[in-house]
């Protein structure tokens, strides 16, 4: 596995969400980083089905693009009453002609659990593969998960995306009810860094 020498790399994602939790893991690293947005990086279409395809499509447009080896993070909420959907396309069941909104998503989400009847608790994880690519055209892989359930209404202000209606395995508090803090070491993109750690950083 190939280590990270470099000490400034591109952030491959224009998600604020993703990227205040990315920075805030990258911190004791030491290790500067650029934003693909601040670099005026462009988002390529992400046409892979699976989340480590999508990953490897963003990691290499960034290093591609800017020279500098490029972390991206490609995640989603999977429902095991829904046979894993939206997985990969979580983002895109937020969209409208005025941009993405979650809560339209989370609502839609909803409706068909209660239209197919699925026991509770409904069964849930998200999944974060992320990827260091170089520009030589070397990458790496990471995947982690978090386990937990989706809950109606949702709940709290915190957080990004699906937080309102994701508790975690073994709290009571949705993602979106707890402090940055408490629920960052708690993430599938937490459980994916940790192993980046070790096979990169260390
Ligand atoms: P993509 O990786 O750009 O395809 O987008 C993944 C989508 O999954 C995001 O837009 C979020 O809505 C959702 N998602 C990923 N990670 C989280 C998280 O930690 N909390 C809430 N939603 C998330």
């Amino acid at each position: 596995m190939r280590k990270l020498t470099e000490t400034e790399i591109v952030l491959a994602s224009h998600n604020k969400g993703k990227l205040r939790e990315i920075q805030l893991l990258l911190m004791p690293y030491e290790i500067k980083c650029l934003s693909a947005g601040e670099l005026g990086i462009d988002e390529p279409d992400e046409t892979e089905n699976t989340f480590s395809g999508n990953a490897r499509i963003k990691a290499h447009f960034a290093a591609k693009a800017s020279g500098l080896p490029a972390l991206s993070d490609d995640s989603g909420i999977s429902i095991d009453a829904l046979n894993g959907k939206p997985g990969v396309y979580t983002a895109d069941w937020a969209e409208t002609k005025d941009g993405r909104d979650f809560n339209i998503a989370m609502q839609r989400v909803w409706r068909l659990l209660e239209e197919c009847g699925a026991p509770s608790p409904r069964l849930a994880q998200f999944n974060c593969t992320l990827c260091l690519a170089w520009p030589d055209g070397h990458d790496e892989i990471f995947a982690g998960i978090a386990p937990g359930q989706v809950v109606w209404p949702t709940r709290g202000e915190h957080g990004f995306g699906f937080d309102p209606m994701f508790q975690p395995e073994g709290y009571l508090k949705t993602f979106a009810e707890m402090l940055p803090a408490k629920k960052h070491p708690l993430t599938h993109r937490a459980d994916a860094f940790s192993k980046l750690v070790a096979g990169c950083l260390e």
